[in-house]
């Protein structure tokens, strides 16, 4: 081989390296810490999930948000919808189809004179958790993906927990299409379902959770994302629960974690939006 011949052969070697490596992350074997080597920016400052408590965090009282001209508005979360629920290999996640957009379930932001709105795509989930709050981990983690009209994007997160009484009536929906998809590549369509009956109480009256910018928790791990996080946890069932446990992942092996390890805060702004006491 000639020096040319075998420059093209090593760009060639380390063409198929990095062609292998992207798409085909993991999370088993620390994998999650090889990430930054094909998806550069997820080594970036400003890196989800996070550790989150009330004492680390700002406390931006209702008066004070007043003041600052910020609003929080739910809208149309409780009209049923229709999506398919796919199972990618990595999580199950529910993809929303829309007939008209402009009634899909939207969440706006006013805030200081501007407004944002943002439009939830899909939703999908974490086993355990990714955010922990006060030290404590969940089993379970839901992203609703939300996106405006510049294709920024907001995931209001909402953890689960088995320590509690009736399951999340959401849920059931959810688990059972779970269910069906078990292996990697499965899909079930899902019909008449309400976003609404995944969120909690609190959240409608626009209270109760954190606010942070942060970034996606898998590759290729994109900043500026608007991170919304619920603080009290909503109810599983055990059951339920074992529906993610059971789910498959590419290679056939159980998906048996998905969750991003914590990342650095690296004195990012943390607010946190109590309810009226
Ligand atoms: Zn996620």
């Amino acid at each position: 081989m000639n020096t040319l011949e075998q420059l093209c052969f090593f760009t060639l070697l380390y063409a198929a390296a990095v062609y292998a490596h992207e798409g085909d992350w993991e999370y088993e074997n620390n994998g999650t810490a090889a990430w930054e080597d094909a998806y550069p920016e997820c080594a970036g400052a400003q890196q989800s999930p996070i550790p989150l408590s009330r004492e680390d965090a700002s406390l931006w009282e209702p008066a004070a948000q007043r003041q600052a001209g910020f609003r929080l508005h739910l809208q149309g979360y409780g009209a049923a919808q229709r999506g398919l629920f796919a199972n990618d290999g990595k999580s199950v996640a529910l993809t929303f189809n829309y007939t008209d957009v402009d009634s899909a379930p939207h969440l706006v932001i006013l805030n200081n004179g501007s407004v944002a709105s943002y439009t939830l795509t899909r939703l999908h989930f974490h086993w355990p958790s990714e955010h922990w709050i006060n030290n404590l981990r969940y089993p379970l983690e839901m992203h609703m993906v939300h996106k405006d009209y510049y294709n920024s994007t907001l995931v209001l997160s909402i953890l689960f927990t088995t320590e509690c009484g009736v399951p999340n009536t959401g849920m059931q929906t959810v688990a059972a299409a779970t269910r069906q998809v078990k292996h990697s590549g499965d899909t079930v369509p899902v019909e008449h379902f309400a976003p609404v009956s995944l969120l909690p109480p609190f959240l409608q009256r626009d209270c109760g959770y954190y606010m942070f910018a942060g970034s996606l928790t898998t590759p290729p791990c994109t900043e500026g994302v608007l991170w919304l996080v619920h603080e009290v946890p909503l109810c599983i069932g055990r059951t339920q629960l074992e529906a993610f446990r059971n789910v498959h992942k590419t290679d056939g092996g159980l998906l048996a974690a998905n969750a991003r390890p914590l990342q650095a805060v690296n004195g990012r702004p943390v607010l946190y939006l109590p309810c009226q006491r």
